[in-house]
This record gives structure tokens, sequence and C-alpha cells, in this order.
């Protein structure tokens, strides 16, 4: 019995060894660049370059319905006029129709490319929700140190700034080693298949392969890690995947006055709830685990604890990571019941009742497993 007593203790002690040691080497994974040079840049000219943007309604409506080339075609010019150097010395080419891809050539052809991304085109605006903007959606209005609008952060502001880094360094005589592709495509937030895959089949087709492509995707945050005192730069390093599925419950219908046992709309209703209250399985996946090596050491010594030893602590990680919306998505495929049809008389059963169930998909699980489940 004291034997046993002996080494359950010695266990322990090499547990907390463990524990400890492997906490005390979970140090900052922060870079520490050296500081870079300030640049001399004229601020005014660049709020109302982007103010200016702001004002073209370069609008993705949903696949079918109308679409103005217009705007479009503007935007292009007022590029063309806002950055010269740019369309002076790198080729520019306009890719089915609205879509931009310019080639800035590098001084070895044997390295491989890099490719910057960002798109033109911005969601459209709700005609009801209007009067509830603080300024008007297409104002590029410049007010309380912002510039207002659609496009200022998602996605203008990244089209913006990378022409205006390579039109100062133009301006400063550099030339990149590598080739540097610029790409803009038109239809992102519809899916971008007729601007941003428009431009990767031409590349494609054209043996090009980037060593790197950087296109938006989250931002540098605030308090939203909590622990962190620090911003935290959200890095994106994939989407989750989208799949839309449609539930039809067909029934007799009739009057209401002599129902059936159940209705269309409860057979649906029941389905929904189903769906609803069976979360998918978590699963953190490698991506997420790195997002906590390195935010892991930036927490006070109790949290760290927690995430230096994922190994014996990852259920709890899990759980916790489960109690907000946010970080739940991270660790599992979600689901939203966004569409209920069925009715349109009180005393009439309707005879079909629809219901709208919009997933976004963990890397790992597959349109299939999703619809199988
Ligand atoms: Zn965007």
């Amino acid at each position: 019995m004291k034997r046993l007593a002996q080494l359950l203790t010695a266990l322990f002690g090499v547990l907390l060894a463990l524990l400890v040691i492997r906490t005390m080497t979970f140090t900052s994974r922060q870079l520490r660049p050296p500081s870079a040079e300030k640049l001399q840049l004229d601020k005014d000219a660049i709020v109302t370059r982007l103010s200016e943007a702001i004002q073209f309604k370069t609008i993705s409506f949903e696949s079918g319905t109308e679409s103005n080339p217009d705007p479009f075609r503007d935007f292009h010019a007022f590029l063309a006029k806002s950055f010269p150097r740019v369309h002076a010395q790198l080729t520019r080419e306009v890719v089915n129709d609205h879509s931009l891809l310019y080639t800035w050539k590098g001084k070895d052809d044997r390295l491989k490319p890099i490719l910057l991304m960002a798109h033109i085109d911005v969601v459209p605006v709700d005609p009801d929700s209007e009067k509830l903007w603080t300024h008007a959606p297409f104002s590029g209005q410049v007010a309380d140190g912002y510039v207002w609008g659609r496009g200022t952060m998602d996605d203008k502001v990244s089209v913006l700034g990378i022409l205006g880094a390579v039109e100062k360094l133009l301006a400063d005589g550099f030339q990149p080693q590598c080739t540097v592709y610029l790409a803009f495509g038109h239809d992102e937030e519809i899916g971008g298949q007729n601007g941003a895959a428009k431009i990767a089949a031409l590349l494609s087709q054209r043996r090009v392969e980037p060593e790197f492509v950087l296109d938006e995707g989250s931002a540098i945050t605030d308090g939203i890690i909590p622990g962190v005192a620090a911003p935290v730069a959200m890095i994106g390093i994939g989407e989750k995947g989208y799949l839309t599925l449609q539930l039809t419950v067909t029934s007799i219908g009739g009057h209401s006055s002599l129902p059936p046992s159940e209705s269309a709309i409860g057979i649906l209703s029941r389905a929904i709830d189903k769906v609803e209250t069976t979360r998918f399985p978590r699963r953190v996946n490698d991506a997420v685990k790195e997002f906590f090596n390195f935010v892991g050491p930036e927490l006070s010594w109790d949290k760290k604890v927690l995430l230096a030893n994922l190994w014996l602590t990852e259920p709890w990680l899990e759980r916790e990571l489960a109690k907000s919306p946010l970080t739940d998505s991270m660790i599992r495929t979600t689901k939203a019941t966004t569409i209920f049809q069925a009715g349109d008389k009180e005393n009439v059963l309707p005879a079909r009742a629809q219901a709208v169930i919009n997933f976004r998909l963990i890397s790992g699980d597959t349109t299939d497993a999703v619809i199988e489940r």
C-alpha cells in the first residue's frame, strides 16, 4: 500500500514537472522585425482617393438579377487616372469585361512570381436599411476620423492599398526580384466564378504557378481573445465550405376543419428542430492548434499552462471554444435555418412546406457527409 502511494506521488511529481517545464518553454513566438522606416505619404490624397472609390456603385447582385456594367468601367478609368505610373509601367489586362490583372515584371525570371489579390465589387444595400446608415453607403463621406461606406474595409481599401504601394515603389525606381501579379476580381461577393476564377484559369493556362497568393481575410483585432492585451492579427489561411439544402414536405392539404394527425408544417418543424438541436462533432484541426500555439504564450500563466499542454487539456479547450459562436464556428460545421415557407390562408392546410438550411463546412467535412448526416 505504501509502495503504491509512493509510486502515485512519484507519477504525480513527474506529471507536475512536465506541465511546468512545458509551460516554461512555451515562450513567445512573435517575430521582432526591425522597425520599418516611416514613409512620407500624402494622407489627404489617400483619404480623398478612397472616398472617391467608394462612390462607384460596383455592386454584385445575386446572379440572375440586374447588374450595371457602367460603374465597373468608370472604376477602371478612375484607377488609371489615380495610379499613372502603374498604368504606364505594368501590363494591364481586362479579364472577362470587368476584372483586372496587372503584371509587374521581375528582374529574375527563374523565380516564381507572387500574386496579390483584392476585389472591386461590393454587396448591395437593402433599400429598407438605407435610412439606418450613419452616412449613406455610397457617399464615401469623411467624418469622425473615418471614410464611410461600402468597400471601405471590404475590399476597395485593399485595391487602393496595393496599387498605392506599387505606385510609390515605381516612383522610387524599384523593380521587384520576382514578377508580381495584381489580380482584382469583380464578383467576389457572389462567388468569384466570373472574376477570380477566370483570372486563375488564364494564369494556369500560361503555366504561372505563384510562390504565394495573398488575398483579403480577417483583420487585426482588439480584445477578441480574452486575456491577450495586444492586438491579434487573424490570418485567414482557408475558407469554410458552403452548402445550402432545401427541405420539402408535401401532404394532401385540405380544409382545416378536418385536419390529419400531422400537418406538413408540423413534420417540417420537427425536422428542423432535429437539425438545429444536433450539433456537428467538434474537431480542433492543425490550423486552430497552430493559432493557439502562437496566441498561448501571450496569456497569463494559469491559461498558458492549459494551452502549453494540449496533449492533456484538449477536451477542456474544445469545451471552452464551444462556448462562443465565433470560436465554436472554428471547430465544427455550423448550420442555420434561413428560410421557412408554408401556407397562405388561415383555414387551408398547406400541401407543401419548405425550409432552407445553410451549412458552413469545417475543413475535412464533405458535402456528401453533411447530406448523409
Ligand atoms: Zn471581401
